[in-house]
Formats: C-alpha cells, structure tokens, sequence
C-alpha cells in the first residue's frame, strides 16, 4: 500500500533500524520506545490488522511471532522475559494500520492496564 508507513519502512522508503529480517517479517527498533527493548516486528506484505492477518495468512501470523522470539533471543531476554502486544482498535490506541507485533522487555515491565 503506497500511504502506509509501514510498507514504507519495508520497501526501504523510510529508514527504520533494523534488528532482524526474514523472507516474510521485519523487525526494527520503534521509534518512542516504551521500554528498554521495544521492537516491532511486522510482516512484509500489508494486513491490516492481527485479526485479518491471521484470517488471510495463518502461516505468515506465525512467522511474525516467530522472529519475535528471535528478536527476543537477538536482544538477550528470552530468559528473563518480554511481552508480545498487538493492539487493535481505537481503545488499544492504535496507529499505524499495518498489523505490528510490539516485542517489549530489557527491564522489569509495569502491570497492565491504564
Ligand atoms: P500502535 O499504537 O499502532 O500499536 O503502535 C505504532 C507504533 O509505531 C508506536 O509505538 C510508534 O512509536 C511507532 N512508530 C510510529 N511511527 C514510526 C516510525 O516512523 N518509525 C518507527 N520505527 N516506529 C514508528
Ligand atoms: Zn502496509
């Protein structure tokens, strides 16, 4: 999609730091991290959100999470710990309307909520 960051930070039109690629998924640093470690992984091709990705794609979900555990190991916390987040909708405050895995951890994180 020509007007979503997103696609643009996949096809290399906006700079992003990169932290790992496979053939179907990128993961790069956000740019206003919530915690020590926030990554984004993100899937090459355009979804809309977890929920249509995993309808449209089931396949392409897993890579996703997969390379957020490679992140996770990359970055030096799989065994301390990390949270996955996908935030949906307005009340999740979402967005950017490309589906994002956010890969938060580094540090001991707050309980969730307000
Ligand atoms: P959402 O709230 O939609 O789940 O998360 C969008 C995330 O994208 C936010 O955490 C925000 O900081 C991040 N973000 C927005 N614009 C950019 C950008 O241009 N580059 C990067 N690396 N992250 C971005
Ligand atoms: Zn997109």
């Amino acid at each position: 999609m020509s007007d979503c960051l997103f696609c643009k930070i996949v096809a290399g039109d906006i700079p992003a730091t990169t932290v790992h690629e496979t053939g179907t998924t990128l993961a790069f640093r956000d740019i206003n991290p919530q915690a020590k470690v926030h990554v984004l992984v993100v899937p090459k091709a355009h979804h809309e959100d977890a929920a249509a990705l995993g309808v449209a794609d089931p396949q392409l979900l897993a890579d996703v999470v997969a390379t957020a555990a490679k992140v996770a190991r990359l970055e030096g916390m799989d065994e301390a710990g990390y949270r996955l987040v996908f935030n949906t909708g307005e009340h999740a405050g979402r967005t950017v309307f490309h589906a994002h895995l956010h890969v938060l951890g580094g540090e001991q994180l707050g309980l969730f909520g307000r």
